[in-house]
C-alpha cells in the first residue's frame, strides 16, 4: 500500500520505447555516452541511496529536459524578452511560475535560477537592491536597481562591506551560501551565525533573537542542509521584524515537505518569509534547478535575476519544473511527502533502538543525523564502510564537531529517494539494522605510530558482502522505475 502512494505512476511500455529510441540516437554519435547513461540507471537501481539531497525524478520530468527547448535563448521575462521567437518559452515559464504559486500559495514565483546557489544569489541581490539606502538613487527619484548610475554602484560597493547576514552555522546544519567565506555570499556580507542548543541540539530561538539584536543583520537567513528538525518560521519572522531584517528562507532541502503539506502553519516558510528560495530536485522530486518565491514588494527586484546574477534561462529545465510542480499539485504527492517524514521517523527509531546516537535525538523532517563517534568512528570512516556494503550516505559535521569539516563525526541519512522507490516503515527498519550492523563491525585502522586513523578502517570479514546481499533483496522488492526496460 505504501508503494502505491509514493512511487511514480507512468506507462512503462511508453517510457521504455522513448528511452530505447533516445539511446539508439545518442549511441549512433557517441556510444560510450549512451552506455554510461544505461549504466547509470543500472547503478542507481542497485544502490541503497540515503543521500538526503537526492531523489528520483519521474520519467515525465526527465523526458521534458531532453529536447529543443535547450537550444533557445530567452533572456528577460515572459512577454519581455531580449530575443525573438520566445513564445513557447513564455508558455512554459508562465506555467512553471503559475504551478509554483499555486503549489506553495505564494504571491510571486521566479523559476529561472539554474540551481539553489543561483536562487540564493538572486534573493540576496534583491534584498540589497530593495533595502540598501542609496542617497544618489533616492535623490534622482530612481526606483529600481537597473536605474543605478556608476556613482550609485560605487556607493553600493562601499555599502556592501557594511551589510550583514545572520545564518545558521555550518556545523549546526546551515549552508555555505548563507554568508560563509568560501562562497560569494560571504564576500558580499559580513556574516555571523546562530547555532543550536549544546544540550539538545535544537534551535534556541531566544539565542537567535539575542544574536540578531546584537548583530543587527540586513538579512536573516533560515533554512538548512543538515538540521533534522522543523523550524518555526513565524518565530524567525518575529525576530527579523524586531531588528529590521529581511527574512530569507532557503527551503532547498524540505520544499517537498512544504509542497506536500507536511510542514504547515508556523513551519511553512511561505507565509512568513519575505523571500523563499529553493531547489527543485531534492525532496520536491523535480529537475535539477532553483526557484524563488517572494512577497510582492520584492517581486520586481527578484525578477531582475537575469541579468543581475543569471544569464539565459534554461527553457528545457523550466519546462521540466512546470511538469514537476504539476505532479506535486496532485493529491498523491501529499501521500509521498507524508511517507518521507514517516519513514525518517521510522529510520530514526530503528537506529536509536539499536544503540545509535542521533543529533537532537530524532527527526521531524526528511533527514537523520547520526553521531558515529558512538561507534568509535569518524564520519569519513562510516561513510566509506557503508559504501563498501552498498549503502550510499554522506559524512556530515555535527554541532561543535571535534573531527572538523573534512573527517566529521556524523553521517546524514535522508528518506526522499528510497521512499520514491516505495520503501515503507518495514524496509527502513531493516535499513537501520543493516547500517548499525556495518558500523558496529567497523573499527579505525591503526596509524604507523599506533594511534587511530581518521580515514582508514577495517570492517569485520564477511559483513560488507552479507549487507550487500541484504540490500539487494530490499531493492529487488522495490524496483526503481518499474516497467522501464532499456533492453
Ligand atoms: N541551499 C541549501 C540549503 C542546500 O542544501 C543546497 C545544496 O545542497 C543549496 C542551497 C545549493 O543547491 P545547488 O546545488 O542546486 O546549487
Amino acid at each position: 500500500m505504501t508503494a502505491a502512494r509514493t512511487t511514480h505512476s507512468f506507462d512503462g511500455a511508453a517510457a521504455s520505447a522513448a528511452y530505447r529510441s533516445a539511446l539508439e540516437v545518442i549511441g549512433a554519435v557517441e556510444p560510450r555516452v549512451a552506455d554510461a547513461i544505461g549504466q547509470e540507471l543500472t547503478d542507481q537501481r542497485g544502490s541503497l541511496k540515503l543521500i538526503a539531497s537526492e531523489n528520483y525524478a519521474s520519467p515525465a520530468v526527465l523526458l521534458t529536459m531532453g529536447n529543443w527547448f535547450s537550444d533557445k535563448y530567452a533572456e528577460g521575462t515572459a512577454g519581455h524578452r531580449f530575443y525573438a521567437g520566445c513564445q513557447n518559452v513564455d508558455t512554459v515559464e508562465a506555467l512553471a511560475a503559475e504551478h509554483a504559486r499555486e503549489l506553495f500559495g505564494a504571491p510571486y514565483a521566479y523559476v529561472q535560477p539554474h540551481s539553489g546557489i543561483d536562487a540564493n544569489l538572486v534573493a540576496f541581490w534583491a534584498v540589497l537592491a530593495q533595502r540598501v539606502e542609496l542617497p544618489a538613487l533616492q535623490q534622482a527619484g530612481a526606483r529600481h536597481v537597473n536605474d543605478l548610475t556608476d556613482a550609485d554602484w560605487a556607493t553600493l560597493r562601499r555599502a556592501l562591506g557594511d551589510q550583514r547576514m545572520l545564518g545558521m552555522s555550518l556545523d549546526a546544519g546551515g549552508h555555505l551560501t548563507h554568508g560563509f567565506r568560501p562562497n560569494i555570499s560571504g564576500k558580499m556580507f559580513e556574516q555571523s551565525s546562530y547555532g543550536t542548543d549544546p544540550a539538545t541540539g535544537l534551535l534556541d530561538y531566544a539565542a537567535v533573537r539575542a544574536r540578531a539584536r546584537e548583530f543587527r543583520p540586513l538579512v536573516l537567513v533560515a533554512g538548512y542542509s543538515a538540521y533534522p528538525r522543523r523550524v518555526d518560521f513565524a518565530a524567525m519572522r518575529e525576530i527579523a521584524d524586531e531588528v529590521g531584517a529581511t527574512l530569507v528562507v532557503d527551503m532547498a532541502h524540505f520544499a517537498g515537505l512544504v509542497a506536500g503539506k507536511v510542514l504547515t502553519g508556523d513551519f511553512d516558510p511561505v507565509p512568513h518569509a519575505h523571500i523563499v528560495t529553493s531547489t527543485s530536485h531534492k525532496s520536491l522530486r523535480g529537475p535539477r534547478g532553483g526557484f524563488v518565491l517572494a512577497q510582492p514588494e520584492f517581486a520586481d527586484a527578484v525578477d531582475r535575476g537575469c541579468p543581475m546574477v543569471l544569464g539565459g534561462p534554461l527553457p528545457h529545465v523550466m519546462a521540466a519544473k512546470a511538469v514537476a510542480f504539476a505532479e506535486a499539485r496532485r493529491p498523491e504527492f501529499a501521500g509521498y511527502a507524508q511517507a518521507v517524514a514517516d519513514n525518517a521517523q521510522g529510520l530514526a527509531e530503528g537506529l536509536t533502538r539499536r544503540g545509535a546516537r542521533l543529533v537532537t535525538g530524532g527527526t521531524d523532517n526528511h533527514l537523520v543525523l547520526v553521531d558515529v563517534t558512538g561507534f568509535g568512528l569518524t564520519g569519513r570512516q562510516a561513510e566509506s564502510a557503508l559504501l563498501d556494503a552498498g549503502i550510499v550516505t554522506n559524512r556530515n559535521a555535527v554541532p561543535a564537531d571535534a573531527n572538523g569539516a573534512w573527517y566529521t563525526s556524523g553521517i546524514r541519512l535522508g528518506t526522499p529517494a528510497l521512499t520514491s522507490r516505495g520503501f515503507g516503515s518495514g524496509e527502513f527498519d531493516r535499513t537501520a539494522e543493516l547500517i548499525v550492523d556495518v558500523l558496529s563491525a567497523t573499527t579505525p585502522a591503526a596509524t604507523r605510530d599506533g594511534g587511530a586513523s581518521q580515514a582508514k578502517y577495517v570492517v569485520a570479514e564477511g559483513v560488507a558482502e552479507r549487507t550487500r546481499a541484504a540490500a539487494a533483496e530490499l531493492l529487488a522488492a522495490h524496483p526503481l522505475y518499474p516497467g522501464l526496460d532499456l533492453a
